[in-house]
């Protein structure tokens, strides 16, 4: 561990890097998040990282794709459209869970990769870049990409498991795809393409069930859009989502609702530890 560059966040890190509003604040410079999620089969998907977006901190939340309607009946502050090429103006996105691995879904990446903003790429949209590498010609140079596969989606990426020495295979993954990429699983690894990588040691197991990885995704998306560096947002939002589901949990089995329910209390104690 006499690395300089291993770095771990504790509550006070993350809560003093949490976006808080100030009195010039408004709902647009506070961020707003757009989510590409969800699809006819899978609209829980787009709910919960569209929530766990609306939770967090942002401004304002758009959400483009086929379970708007789901989500408008879900979250009525969320402004729902149908496609990516109308959701508006966004800071940051958040593309992939639910999304599927076809032709739509790789169209959908295509167009948030090349919207200038940061993009948080989760699940399926990880799939899409392992398949189909060229969708990354569509990415603006320079814009920030933050990856999120579980140890399967990150095999796809990498065409190999992650290596016994785990923080070594991460930050090979965030130098050839130039992005952060945060591995998931009871110590989660953060590396960023320029050698940072930080742990985050979860808070017991409660997290592994269905749509948690959903949930953070959306806070990822939420960090990005509030501005914070790609790999401080992955960090903060990876200590926030595995306090969430303490919280939620204790001691019991948690719902991917669960998590994103205590979103709210996390922050809490997260910024008055700060
Ligand atoms: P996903 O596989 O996309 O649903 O994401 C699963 C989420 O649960 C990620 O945030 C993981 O880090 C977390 N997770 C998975 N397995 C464990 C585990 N054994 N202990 C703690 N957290 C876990
Ligand atoms: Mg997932």
């Amino acid at each position: 561990l006499d690395d300089p560059d291993l770095w771990q966040l504790d509550a006070a890190d993350v809560g003093r890097a949490w976006p808080v509003p100030g009195p010039e604040d408004n709902k647009y410079s506070q961020g707003v998040t757009g989510v590409a999620a969800g699809s006819a089969a899978y609209p829980g998907a787009a709910v919960l990282a569209t929530g766990s977006a609306v939770l967090a901190t942002s401004g304002m939340v758009r959400y483009a794709g086929p379970a708007a309607d789901v989500v408008r009946s879900r979250w009525p502050e969320v402004v729902a459209t149908g496609s990516v090429t109308d959701a508006g103006r966004v800071q940051a996105w958040v593309v992939g869970p639910g999304i599927g691995t076809g032709r739509e879904g790789r169209e959908v990446l295509a167009h948030v990769l090349g919207a200038g903003v940061p993009v948080c790429a989760d699940a399926d949209a990880t799939t899409l870049m392992a398949h189909r590498p060229d969708v990354l010609d569509a990415r603006d140079p320079g814009t920030p990409l933050v990856l999120t596969p579980h140890a399967g989606e990150f095999e796809r990426l990498m065409g190999s498991p992650p290596g016994e020495d785990r923080l070594a295979s991460v930050r090979e993954a965030a130098a050839k795809y130039d992005a952060v990429v945060l591995l998931k699983g009871n110590v989660t690894i953060v590396a960023a393409p320029d050698g940072r990588v930080l742990v985050n040691v979860a808070r017991g197991s409660w997290l592994a069930t269905a749509g948690s990885g959903d949930v953070l995704s959306g806070l990822i998306g939420s960090l990005l859009a509030g501005g914070l560096d790609p790999w401080l947002a992955a960090g903060c939002a990876a200590y926030a989502h595995s306090l969430a589901g303490e919280l939620a949990a204790r001691g019991v089995p948690v719902s991917a609702s669960g998590i994103l329910a205590a979103i709210p209390d996390a922050v809490r104690v997260l910024r008055d530890s700060a």
